[in-house]
């Protein structure tokens, strides 16, 4: 069902590992943090930094009655 795409075939691994992996060790680029930034994060900064520019949806009321 879910996993119709499993190993089919008779190439098991034929997907090439994708290493695109980061130095380890980075951390998030903004001056007071010092969190530390994952092999797989793509982005210099901390997610929470890095979404700095992202809009808080919070503080939307939700229209009265879809409770
Ligand atoms: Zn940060």
């Amino acid at each position: 069902m879910s996993n119709d795409n499993a190993i089919r075939g008779s190439r098991p691994q034929a997907m090439p590992r994708a290493s695109q992996k980061f130095p380890e060790g980075r951390i998030c680029a903004a001056p007071d943090c010092v969190t530390r930034l994952s092999t797989y994060n793509k982005r210099d900064k901390c997610w929470a930094h890095a979404e700095m520019k992202v809009p808080r949806l919070r503080g939307r009321k939700p229209a009265a009655g879809s409770a």
